[in-house]
């Protein structure tokens, strides 16, 4: 009987029974694998971390996308930063006004093994909207001069190369290429073991000292370290509660596994020692 075992701290670990091991490569950047297993289907792990899974990830995807997208509806031009399982991108594909989504992913190996192994979330990639660029994030959004209404960082934890996407200078560039009105959504870590927590104060303490409107918000996903897991929303106008707009993917009739108005709505309201620990930083 073969096993995948991730660390989530020093005394807990995350097993999870596999079926088959289905690919692995040395990247110049990472080291990737895919699996199949019997409760979770496909998933895909990056230096020992599960990325995604079939079974959950669309609360992942649906979450990171169509958040920004009920609050400005008028998002045309959108730039994704990571995100090399597509699952970003396919969500962002289903809005007829988003004129074009820009994906720069630094290891273009995780594209790949994604199209052939892990296709759940690739269906986004061939819409002639996308364009993709296999380059160093960081790198990026300190030398383009194209102005995007939303950016979203789909990043792996700050260890490694995703570890540059933390960063004050990271986000400074963000802030820079964003439009008036522009919305940066970020995977914020996780509010409960140490690790996470860390980050997560850390990136939220940067990210607050550049925006107007700082705001965090909360996904439940199982098959990350303690199941609770954080988004940060920053903008230069829009407030994520006061100018929601109801469920915009609902209003084009697409069917939504988990986000819905009353889960937008929610997801803001945090528990006292996440607020707490957002606060006292
Ligand atoms: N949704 C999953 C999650 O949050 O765990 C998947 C995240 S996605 C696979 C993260 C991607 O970020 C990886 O494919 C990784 O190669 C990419 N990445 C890491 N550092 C990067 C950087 N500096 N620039 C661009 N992409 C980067």
């Amino acid at each position: 009987m073969s096993w995948f075992t991730e660390k989530w701290t020093p005394n807990i670990n995350f097993s999870v029974r596999i079926k088959s091991h289905i690919y692995s490569e040395t990247t110049p950047f990472q080291q990737l694998e895919v699996y199949d297993s019997y409760e979770l289907g496909r998933f895909f792990t990056l230096d020992g971390i599960m990325m995604a899974n079939e079974k959950d990830e669309f609360i992942y995807h649906e979450m990171i996308v169509h958040t920004p997208m009920s609050v400005n509806p008028g998002i045309q031009n959108v730039l994704v930063i990571g995100g090399g399982d597509g699952g970003s991108v396919r969500e962002l594909t289903r809005y007829p006004s988003i004129e074009k989504i820009d994906m720069v992913e630094i290891d273009e190996s995780v594209v790949r093994a994604c199209q052939k192994h892990f296709q759940i979330t690739t269906t986004g990639l061939t819409d002639p909207r996308v364009s993709m660029k296999f380059e160093d994030g960081l790198l990026y959004v300190k030398n383009t001069e194209k102005i995007y209404d939303l950016i979203i960082v789909d990043s792996t934890d700050p260890i490694g190369p995703g570890e540059g996407l933390f960063t004050i200078e990271f986000y400074q560039n963000c802030y820079r290429i964003l439009a008036k009105d522009g919305i940066l959504i970020n995977q914020h870590e996780s509010p409960y073991f140490d690790k996470e927590s860390q980050e997560m104060k850390r990136a939220h303490q940067k990210i607050t000292s550049l925006f107007p409107i700082a705001k965090v918000y909360q996904a439940f996903i199982p098959t990350y370290p303690s199941g609770h897991w954080l988004f940060g929303f920053a903008s230069k106008k829009y407030d994520p509660i006061k100018d929601f707009k109801g469920s915009k993917i609902e209003e084009l009739g697409y069917p939504t596994k988990y986000y819905n108005s009353d889960v937008h709505k929610g997801s803001f309201g945090l528990p006292n020692y996440v607020k707490e620990k957002l606060v006292k930083i």
